[in-house]
């Protein structure tokens, strides 16, 4: 994928010119801090942690503000919730443990060579792609 080199969310938040208020300071920073792809509730939680006053539709606007200027990424992995992260350094995708509904990320060279093979074949330059796996832990009783 191909990423401004600024990881820094605040930072990129002024590039595109948005007006940063105290409370969006916190909700860049906490995002910022999370690895987990945590949803708007738990950003909630974690922000109201540094700044007790902050509303939970602050966040929620926030967020939404963040997502459509392009500086985060929000990901629906089926479980009814939106989910965010900052713009990774390196593209990754995520594998969803449907038991604990943790999410993994890893990144294989393969697919990526795959996908770009499969896009040249169909007549196309790949440009992004999302891959999603949805799986259960392996039973190593059997
Ligand atoms: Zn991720």
């Amino acid at each position: 994928m191909s990423h401004e080199t600024n990881h820094d969310l605040e930072a990129a938040c002024a590039e595109k010119g948005m007006r940063m208020t105290e409370q969006r300071r916190v909700v860049a920073r906490v995002l910022q801090a999370s690895n987990d792809h945590p949803d708007v509730e738990e950003l909630y939680r974690r922000a109201s942690a540094i700044d007790p006053n902050i509303s939970i539709s602050t966040v929620y606007r926030t967020v939404k503000l963040f997502e459509d200027a392009g500086v985060i990424e929000r990901h629906d992995f089926r479980d009814g919730r939106s989910r965010y992260e900052t713009l990774p350094e390196e593209h990754h995708d995520h594998l969803i443990d449907l038991r604990s509904g943790k999410v993994i990320e890893f990144r294989s060279e393969e697919i990526e060579e795959i996908q770009e093979q499969i896009a040249r074949k169909l007549g196309y330059r790949l440009v992004d792609h999302r891959l999603e796996l949805y799986a259960v832990p392996l039973d190593k009783n059997r």
